[in-house]
């Protein structure tokens, strides 16, 4: 026998299908190390762990059993046998009928079958969960970009009115951070825009204030400030009842929900005049 013949038996022997004088002859090659043979079992080991567990066996009708039966008996090569060939002196050999190997043969279809389903079942969640990691990153891109119109949108609008007034927000203390606060007293609206600054410190988050006079009831929290990777930030405020800011203030406060009253210092600060 040929080592590309072994190739499907050692399939079979990885699952148990194979006949005992079948396994025998093998289990004695690849005690020899062959490594032409060591290498089909590799790749046997391989198939069989990507087949999913679970997969149910599909056993052919009758019909196809038969078809099959006449199909293999007809076309099966002779297993070319190690040994002395018997010289035939005048006469043709008789035919030796091909060995039955039925439960053999049936069960390299199941597993070819089963493997073609597991490989495609694997092929195809692939694709799926690329599919899906894009379609979750082109989601969290758009709203991203919603976001930014929005505020755009927001600026421009406060631009175009006459009672917008724009507020110069420096900070504290040293530091390349530049922030504007365009406050509309009319609609009690406003935007507060900043650049270069530095991101908020694990655990740490910055909160705008709108302060209104002197009392600690006149600060009031006016938001989240999240800062972009870049520095920048926008944040849009608006209140339903009228309120008369005199001073715009950014603090550094331990991240928490929920904020009322300011707890870290301030890192940019801005009067109206
Ligand atoms: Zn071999």
């Amino acid at each position: 026998m040929l080592c590309a013949d072994r190739r499907d038996l050692i399939l079979l022997l990885a699952s148990g299908a194979l006949e005992a004088a079948e396994e025998r002859e093998l289990r004695a090659h690849l005690a020899t190390g062959c490594p032409q043979c060591a290498g089909y079992v590799a790749e046997a080991q391989a198939v069989w762990s990507q087949i999913p567990m679970g997969l149910t066996p599909v056993m052919p009708s009758p019909a196809a059993r038969e078809l099959l039966r006449i199909k293999v008996e007809g076309t099966m090569p002779q297993a070319v046998e190690s040994g002395p060939i018997p010289i035939s002196r005048g006469r043709q050999p008789s035919p030796v009928p091909a060995p039955k190997k039925w439960g053999a043969v049936f069960a390299a279809s199941g597993i070819a079958a089963a493997v073609a389903a597991g490989i495609t079942f694997l092929a195809l969640n692939g694709v799926i969960k690329q599919k899906d990691d894009l379609l979750r990153q082109r989601d969290a891109e758009l709203s991203g970009l919603k976001v930014e119109v929005k505020n755009a949108s927001s600026v421009i609008n406060m631009l175009h009115s006459p009672d917008t007034m724009i507020v110069n927000v420096p900070p504290v203390e040293k530091s390349p951070a530049e922030a504007r606060m365009l406050w509309n007293a009319k609609s009690n609206t406003g935007v507060f825009v900043g650049s270069n600054l530095k991101p908020a410190a694990p655990g740490r988050c910055y909160e705008l204030w709108l302060i209104v006079g002197d009392k600690p009831a006149d600060k009031l929290a006016a938001g989240k400030v999240e800062v972009s990777p870049s520095g920048d930030t926008t944040l849009s405020v608006a209140w339903k009842d009228p309120v008369h800011p005199v001073i715009f203030a950014l603090t550094d406060e331990p991240d928490r929900p929920n904020i009322v009253d300011p707890q870290g210092p301030a890192v940019m600060v801005g009067k109206i005049n």
